[in-house]
């Protein structure tokens, strides 16, 4: 199938790329992406998914733009104080794409409805804050074999992982089991802007790299960021044989 050249020149820097190519650029028009949280990981995420083409994104947040969001999540501005996130985010996402086919949630989901927003998606992106969250989007993505883009960041410390979610593959739980968001909240401790922004563009490069085909992801395992002393490390995970999710 032939891509119309309007298509064809809007994306044309990234389909020069042997890798990418027509057949690279019709996956992610083809593609349909769920992005659970639109704070600081999600909103570069969500805005260079967009730019490159992705077809469908269906945006999660049940929360309402802060004046403290501003410093790091770039979806919003001043303008979009006390608007639901996930509608400033829809406007933001459609000036930068307008093709862009986007479903908004602007509620908490509960574990069945995770499971089943996960079942329409292709790829889901877990950029929430919570770990209550990340365990019930790990557990939808292990039940349907969706792979997951983990992204968390806090402080002056983030990490990203890719689960493929294959029948040997590591889990989320395989890495965290138990964990509990005490003393973890960037409310109370902080977190510094760009370091988000570096890992919500990093879980958009890995999602297009799966759907695309392209080099290996970063799957079963996990990369940290220590910014302060700009250090990046690389860990194996192992599929945890006692694991509660996957292992089974
Ligand atoms: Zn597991």
């Amino acid at each position: 199938m032939t891509i119309p050249t309007e298509i064809q020149q809007r994306y044309t820097r990234q389909m020069i790329l042997p890798q990418l190519g027509q057949d690279g650029q019709q996956a992610l028009l083809d593609a349909e992406v769920l992005i659970i949280g639109l704070g600081g990981l999600g909103s570069p995420a969500a805005m260079y998914l967009a730019a490159a083409g992705i077809g469908g994104l269906t945006i999660v947040d049940f929360d309402r733009v802060d004046i403290s969001n501003l410093h790091r999540q770039i979806l919003y501005d001043d303008h979009d104080l006390g608007q639901k996130k996930t509608t400033a985010a829809a406007n933001k996402l459609r000036q930068i794409n307008p093709k862009l086919r986007i479903k908004t949630i602007d509620r908490k989901l509960s574990a069945t409805e995770i499971s089943t927003q996960t079942e329409l998606a292709d790829i889901v992106l877990d950029c929430s804050d919570n770990f209550k969250t990340r365990y019930q989007v790990n557990q939808a993505c292990v039940a349907q074999r969706t792979p997951l883009i983990s992204g968390a960041a806090i402080r002056l410390e983030a990490q990203i992982a890719v689960f493929n979610n294959t029948a040997n593959s590591p889990c989320y739980a395989c890495l965290y089991r138990d964990a509990t968001d005490e003393s973890l909240r960037c409310s109370e401790v902080g977190v510094i802007g760009p370091l988000v922004g570096i890992i919500g563009s990093m879980q958009a490069l890995e999602a297009i790299k799966l759907l695309t085909d392209i080099g290996e992801p970063l799957d079963g395992r996990l990369l940290t960021l220590d910014a302060e002393l700009l250090e990046w490390r690389k860990l194996k995970l192992t599929k945890d044989p006692e694991c509660p999710v996957c292992a089974v």
